[in-house]
Parts: structure tokens; C-alpha cells; sequence
């Protein structure tokens, strides 16, 4: 029986570059990001800068995490305690805890069989009166019709806040993910785009939110030490009312991230390749289904999702099982116990009572979802095609009459 060796949470080492230029930031001992030689740009304003021009957008504010840009992105826009704010059903943990964390009351939004944001449940919940915010995540890598989600948002006065995590570098019909709503936030921890262990960016174009988040992130009054930000006046009233919530980036793990940066784009093409050599080997499985992903859709696929849409949780639960026997263990976000990274709209007990989403259960109770770091080359992809196939064909085949037994 073939199985799999390698380690589906592996990721590349860090560029040499981004070693020795951190080497040279712990030799001068300015690892903070305002602690800088005869005034000097730091490797975090420089950082700030190069991102604000890869996202073509005006200002960025490096931080702490993507969840910490996200918090303070619900902060800067203006998010107040009690205030609702719309969100994909189908997120990761954090996304949730953001809204929470500024005192927002999440509301979810149903999953298509795509994966995607569902638009007309987002419109109808849009609608209502007491709605003002949506904190849409591009879950797993798959952007909506942003065309469509922008129009609904903008007709029901509804500001758009972006979760990037997995679309860094993504954008669609030429439009980089991030640069829809006001504000667009990404995360630069270890399994992400970009990896500085932890880390995160925050972007926008808009004046007086990007000074806010800069004083919550605890900028002191040096604010002026910023290269991607607004001209120092949008700060003179601010910074008297915007309290200091601690979460800067520090020049560490700038120095790492920079020579990454200017690497992304051809690391988002290697994602791809292996994401297209994975998918055309899963769609010749009669038992599962690979969302449709439209033109328009210029995705990084670092992870892969697909569906078994005719087996029932047993099923998944055994082929799970023995995938994992076989060293590709799969994610499965339908788990009613939420396990490793993975957990449901249901398991977010703090919110008060599960809201009913049948469509989003249906669609979790089905979906595997599979990570594709960049230390898999095009063998691994086919190998652990095979591997899934053979399982669904013990598991699934054989159990239909006339199927072949082996
Ligand atoms: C990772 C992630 C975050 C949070 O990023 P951290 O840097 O880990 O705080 C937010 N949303 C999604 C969808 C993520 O995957």
C-alpha cells in the first residue's frame, strides 16, 4: 500500500536575503520598529511602503497579526459595542474573535457549493436597518463575484472590510483582493503567503481610518514615522481620542518579510501550478467535486478544497480515517467537535445560541480541505491524487453494484 511522507505543514526556509538582513537587524540591536540610526527608514517602514505599492493601494500599517489587523480594522472603521456586523459562516476562528474582540455581534452569512460568501443570503441580511458592516473573509482562497458583493454593499450603505488571509496576491478581474472594501487586512503568520511567523498588514485608502489604526497600534505619538500613511495633520484630532492597543511589527520580522515580498508573485504561480495538477487529478474521481472557479477569479491557491457531495458523515468519517492511514491527512470543517485549526460557526459558544444555517452545515458536512505548501513538488501532487482516489474507490465503488471489487 503507497502512502505519503511528507509533512503537509512544511514550508520553505526563509530567502538567505531575509536571513542576513535580519542578522544585520539583531547586530545593531533596532529590532524596534521606531528605533532607528540618524533617522533612517526602518525595515518595517520600508516593509509598510512596498506592500502599500504591491496592493496599489496608499497606506499600510504593519502588525502584530492578520487577527490583530483585522480588530483593528473593525475598530478604525468605526465599529462600535452591540453593533452588528455581517460574516461568512465558513471562516477560521479569528475572524469571528476580530469582530468580538471590538464588541461587534457577528452575523453569519450562508456558503455556496463553491465555498464562496452566498450573495443573496448576503443581501437579504444586508437589508436590514441595524446592519452597517461586512468583515468578508476570501475563506480558503475563493473570492465571491466581487462585482455583485460590492454593488449589494453599496446599495444597502454596507462598509466592506477584507479578510486576506489566503488571498494575498489573489485579485479579481485585475483588482487585488484587499483593495474592494475600506479596508483590506492580511496575515503573514507561518502557514499564510508570507511567513514571519506572526505578523500582519492592514491597508487602505482612506485618510482618517489609516491614522486610527496606526495610534491603536500603538505607534505612540511617532506617527510621522511612517511611510505609507496619511499627511500628519489627519492625526491632529485623532490622536487625542484613539487609545493605544499595543500590536506594532517589529524590524525582525520586516528584515523576513521583505525579500519575500518580492518574491510573491512567483510563489503564488508555483501554489497554482500545483494547485491545477491537483485539481485535474481529483475531477477524474466520479464521487468528488471541485468548486467552479470563474474567470474573473485570479486565485493563489496554497490549499485545495473539494467535496464528496453523495456521502454521509460516516462515510466522510471513514474515508478521512483511512486517507490519514495513508499520510494525507485531510481537514474536514463539517467536524461538530472542532479539532487542529478547523472549527464551525457552531463551536463559537461565546456568541450566545448557534444561529440556524442549514446551507453552510450541508455544504461543511462534505467539504475536505487539504494544504499545498510549496515544499510538494508536481510528483507528491499526483501521488497523493492517487492515494484519494484508491481510497474513494475501496470505500465508494465497490459498494455500488456492478462496481469492480479489488
Ligand atoms: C490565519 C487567518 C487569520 C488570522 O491571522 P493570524 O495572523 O493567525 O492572526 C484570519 N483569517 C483567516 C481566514 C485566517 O486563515
Amino acid at each position: 500500500m503507497t502512502t505519503f511522507n511528507k509533512s503537509f505543514t512544511q514550508q520553505e526556509a526563509i530567502p538567505d536575503a531575509g536571513i542576513e538582513r535580519a542578522l544585520e537587524v539583531m547586530r545593531s540591536g533596532r529590532l524596534h520598529r521606531y528605533n532607528s540610526a540618524a533617522c533612517e527608514p526602518t525595515e518595517t517602514e520600508l516593509l509598510e511602503k512596498e506592500f502599500a505599492d504591491y496592493q496599489g493601494s496608499r497606506y499600510c500599517l504593519a502588525c502584530a497579526s492578520g487577527g490583530y489587523a483585522l480588530h483593528v480594522a473593525m475598530r478604525a472603521v468605526g465599529v462600535n459595542p452591540g453593533d452588528k456586523v455581517l460574516c461568512n459562516a465558513f471562516t477560521l476562528a479569528p475572524v469571528p474573535g476580530a469582530i468580538h474582540n471590538a464588541g461587534g455581534v457577528p452575523v453569519f452569512v450562508e456558503t455556496t457549493d463553491d465555498f464562496t460568501i452566498d450573495l443573496d443570503d448576503l443581501e437579504s441580511k444586508a437589508t436590514a436597518a441595524d446592519v452597517h458592516y461586512l468583515l468578508l473573509s476570501h475563506m480558503r482562497g475563493h473570492l465571491a463575484d466581487m462585482d455583485r458583493l460590492m454593488a449589494i454593499c453599496n446599495r444597502h450603505d454596507v462598509v466592506v472590510i477584507e479578510d486576506c488571509a489566503h488571498t494575498m496576491g489573489a485579485s479579481w478581474n485585475g483588482k487585488k483582493s484587499g483593495s474592494f472594501g475600506q479596508v483590506g487586512c492580511f496575515s503573514t503568520q507561518t502557514y499564510k503567503h508570507m511567513n514571519s511567523g506572526e505578523g500582519g498588514f492592514l491597508t487602505t485608502d482612506d485618510d482618517e481610518v489609516m491614522a486610527r489604526a496606526i495610534i491603536y497600534s500603538g505607534s505612540y505619538m511617532l506617527y510621522e514615522r511612517h511611510l505609507a500613511a496619511p499627511p500628519k495633520e489627519t492625526f491632529a484630532r485623532i490622536r487625542f481620542e484613539t487609545p493605544n492597543y499595543s500590536g506594532r511589527m517589529d524590524n525582525l520580522r520586516a528584515a523576513i518579510l521583505r525579500p519575500q515580498l518580492a518574491n510573491l508573485d512567483k510563489q503564488c504561480r508555483r501554489w497554482n501550478e500545483l494547485y491545477r495538477i491537483t485539481e485535474a487529478g481529483l475531477k477524474q474521481i466520479p464521487c468528488i467535486r471541485l468548486p467552479e472557479r470563474p474567470e474573473a477569479e485570479e486565485f493563489v491557491a496554497s490549499s485545495i478544497q473539494f467535496a464528496l457531495p453523495n456521502q454521509n458523515e460516516a462515510d466522510i468519517q471513514r474515508f478521512l480515517k483511512r486517507c490519514d492511514t495513508r499520510g494525507v491527512p485531510l481537514k474536514w470543517f463539517g467536524d461538530a467537535d472542532p479539532k487542529g485549526y478547523t472549527s464551525r460557526f457552531d463551536s463559537w459558544r461565546y456568541l450566545g445560541e448557534a444561529p440556524s444555517l442549514p446551507q453552510t452545515e450541508r455544504v461543511l458536512a462534505t467539504m475536505c480541505d487539504m494544504r499545498l505548501p510549496l515544499t510538494f513538488d508536481e510528483a507528491d501532487c499526483r501521488l497523493i491524487v492517487r492515494i484519494i482516489a484508491e481510497v474513494c474507490d475501496e470505500l465508494f465503488l465497490s459498494a455500488e453494484p456492478g462496481a469492480h471489487s479489488s
